[in-house]
């Protein structure tokens, strides 16, 4: 399995990107930076996206790749869940800010949309999914992929309170979101986010349950607090002698 990094941070700048995970050139997680980091080829190779969430900076990429698949001729499939097509459906896609594209061509639609059900695995595109509720402040699920032996399991946005959520799923690679530093950690864990000490209970709940912790991937920064974001990560995978690494826009992993 081949993760790309397309957008690794919650704020747009020159340097920083939104959310987008591009999975063997075939499979996207959040679309965040589909159209700014691909060539009109590589979209075009895109046959499933899988959201986590509604918030903009997960699913503003829908409408521009579906226009650029259109004019194309080419067509992919959306899997979430319900109130993000609730979303997408209103407030993008809506013929006033966007034509909706599920109409276009009537023949053979641009974007299909494809219901998931949490807690239930299924297979898309040959990968074994399965989407786990995660603590947001809408509803929100994470995503463990499985293919040829690996796994991997994406939590999108989150705050703390992971137990159920790590009960389901046994990753050997785990993408995880920090979006502040410690002295945030009241503010975002009321909002559905992770700071380096929240995300060291939640590891650290993680082994209690599992008896290992994989390896760690940190995405979703805010690019002003980075600086003392690492810094205080690379406390945390001390404390936890695990592997953490902050992620970056274009990097690759090899599962
Ligand atoms: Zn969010
Ligand atoms: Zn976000």
């Amino acid at each position: 399995m081949k993760i790309r990094f397309l957008g690794a941070h919650n704020c747009e700048t020159k340097d920083t990107r939104l959310i987008s995970l591009l999975i063997d050139d075939v499979l996207a997680i959040d679309a965040g930076s589909l159209t700014s980091s691909l060539s009109l080829e590589a979209q075009q190779k895109i046959k499933a996206v899988l959201l986590t969430h509604q918030h903009y900076d997960h699913v503003r990429d829908i409408p521009t790749l579906a226009m650029n698949l259109f004019l194309g001729g080419a067509n992919t499939t959306i899997y979430s869940i319900p109130a993000v097509f609730e979303v997408l459906e209103k407030n993008l896609m809506d013929e006033v800010i966007y034509p909706d594209f599920r109409q276009k061509p009537l023949d053979k639609p641009t974007i299909s949309f494809s219901a998931i059900e949490p807690n239930k695995a299924q297979t898309i595109l040959g990968y074994d999914v399965l989407a786990v509720p995660v603590k947001h402040g809408v509803p929100t699920v994470g995503y463990q992929l499985g293919a040829d032996g690996k796994t991997m399991f994406y939590t999108g946005d989150t705050g703390p309170g992971l137990a159920e959520c790590w009960k389901s799923v046994s990753p050997q690679l785990l993408i995880i979101e920090v979006t502040a530093s410690n002295r945030f950690t009241e503010w975002v864990a009321g909002g559905g986010h992770l700071t380096p000490s929240l995300l060291e209970r939640e590891l650290a709940e993680f082994r209690e349950l599992k008896g290992y912790l994989p390896r760690v991937i940190i995405v979703h920064m805010n690019p002003n607090l980075e600086k003392d974001i690492a810094a205080e990560v690379a406390a945390v995978a001390k404390n936890l002698s695990a592997s953490l690494t902050l992620a970056h826009e274009g990097m690759e992993i090899n599962l």
